[in-house]
Formats: structure tokens, C-alpha cells, sequence
């Protein structure tokens, strides 16, 4: 059985989804015995998905939106501004 170090160095590829099928069996049959693993899961996985969440947010836009959202955006505007009553 899976210790819980070893778990800890599985727990990217976990998250990512790549472990192979055995390995993903022996991590998760520790998780369902090993509560203090199951917290830290929790805990990592909160503590990534915010990492990632704000890198993304800091990123600077990698490329220039397509036209198709650009024109989508536009056109929702100018919707919006002509239903605006008249002054
Ligand atoms: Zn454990």
C-alpha cells in the first residue's frame, strides 16, 4: 500500500489526471484509509486551483480576441446603448 510520502509525490499528476490506472487505485485506496490525506488533498487542490486560477488573471493576454467575440461584444453594446430611453 501506497504511503502517505508517496502519495504526496503523486498528488500533481493525480490532480492532473495522468496517473496510470494502478497508481490512481493505490492513491485512492490510501485516500479512502488515510483521512490526514484526504485534508491534504482538499487543502492542495483549493491552494492549486487558486495558483492557477490567478496566474491566469495576471497572464497578459496571449493573443488578440477573436473577431468573432470582438464583433459579439460590439454588437451586445450597441444593443444595449439603443434601448437606453432618450435623454
Ligand atoms: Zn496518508
Amino acid at each position: 500500500m501506497m504511503t502517505c510520502r508517496e502519495l504526496y509525490g503523486f498528488l500533481d499528476d493525480f490532480l492532473d489526471g495522468i496517473l496510470d490506472a494502478l497508481t490512481r487505485q493505490n492513491f485512492e485506496r490510501h485516500l479512502e484509509r488515510c483521512a490526514s490525506c484526504r485534508k491534504y488533498l482538499a487543502s492542495y487542490r483549493a491552494t492549486v486551483t487558486l495558483a492557477r486560477g490567478s496566474e491566469l488573471a495576471k497572464a497578459p493576454a496571449r493573443a488578440e480576441p477573436p473577431e468573432e467575440l470582438v464583433l459579439a461584444i460590439l454588437h451586445a453594446r450597441t444593443a444595449a446603448f439603443s434601448r437606453q430611453p432618450p435623454e
